[in-house]
């Protein structure tokens, strides 16, 4: 039997390329209800591991997917567990794994990293090539704000199986924090956030926000003040950190269009004054570029510790 609804995609991804999605578990199976979860609140709330599909099911489904890609001569990159819900609750995500690792394509799963303390999550999450996982908080308080846990599950535990794992991991990982006015965007819970990021070592921070409408209708973003000083926080504090606000930027804009490069860097890396200039010198434009988007109202200028940085205007 093949169930379309068990995959999606490929569909790009900043993060992950070309990615192919598999919905493990359905909507909306989670340890956690967070306020600005774009699926909604939590209609099944478990921190049990249960079946939900037959991997055989699973397998077909993404087989029969990327065979009809590869028919039409495109790319794959990645093969990624991304529900509606939080994967690492499907006991059979290693059979899953074990299943798809023929076809060749890397795998990734997309978890909140909140069952992590679980001797048979971190076995399954092993055998994926890239692993995301979610740092909304490292006070309690806030944690338990921001992501509304099942009250079964544990902070301290969440937390520490978050880095035995980064111990013993030989794949990529990568650590998302989306940020939340009035939540988890004053500066003491930043820095204790870049705290534990450092010592998980992943390979990116992605720091985010809800574009998307809200599980709660009284959700913010953080405004761009403060995702840029979550970056640079997170920058001195010596991790790679890269910002998602909306738009899919790239790293390194190469299109050859000034301002298309540079709203492409900006919305990804928020860039001090110098930095845009030494951008500008060499691709031979000038401010007059940086000052018609701030006029535009295409990017922002922020203080932090008194220098001037730019920022893609969140969406
Ligand atoms: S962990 Fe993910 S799916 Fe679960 S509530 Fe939070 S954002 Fe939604």
């Amino acid at each position: 039997m093949n169930s379309p609804s068990l995959t999606f995609g490929p569909i790009p991804s900043r993060r992950l390329g070309r990615s192919l999605g598999i919905n493990n578990i359905p909507p909306k199976v989670c340890t956690y209800s967070c306020i600005y979860c774009q699926v909604g609140r939590t209609s099944r709330f478990q921190v049990e591991r249960g079946e939900f599909y037959n991997p055989e099911d699973i397998s077909k489904s993404v087989k029969s997917r990327v065979e009809k890609i590869r028919e039409k001569g495109e790319r794959i990159d990645f093969l990624t567990f991304v529900p509606d819900g939080e994967p690492t609750l499907d006991m059979n995500l290693g059979v899953e794994i074990e299943l798809l690792k023929p076809i060749g394509i890397k795998i990734a799963v997309i978890s909140n990293g909140s069952l992590i303390w679980d001797e048979s999550v971190v076995n399954d999450l092993m055998m994926a090539d890239w692993v995301s996982l979610k740092v909304d908080a490292v006070s309690d308080d806030i944690w338990r704000r921001i992501n509304r846990p099942h009250k079964a599950l544990n902070h301290q535990s969440v937390l520490e199986g978050i880095i035995a794992f980064s111990g013993n991991y030989d794949g990529e990982i990568a650590t998302e924090t989306m940020l939340i006015e009035g939540v988890n965007e004053s500066i003491e819970e930043i820095e204790k956030i870049a705290c534990f990021i450092k010592d998980v070592s992943p390979s990116t921070a992605y720091i985010s926000i809800p574009t998307r409408p809200p599980a709660e209708s009284y959700v913010r973003p953080a405004d761009e003040e403060k995702i840029n000083l979550a970056f640079q926080t997170f920058k001195e504090a010596g991790i790679n950190t890269e910002c998602i606000i909306g738009f899919e930027g790239t790293e390194f804009g190469h299109t050859g269009d000034v301002v298309e490069d540079l709203l492409s860097i900006l919305s990804v890396h928020p860039m001090r004054r110098d930095a845009v200039e030494e951008f500008l010198r060499k691709v031979g434009a000038v401010w007059e570029v940086v000052d018609e988007l701030l006029e535009e109202e295409k990017i922002r200028e922020v203080e932090y510790q008194n220098s001037r940085f730019y920022i893609r205007t969140i969406k």
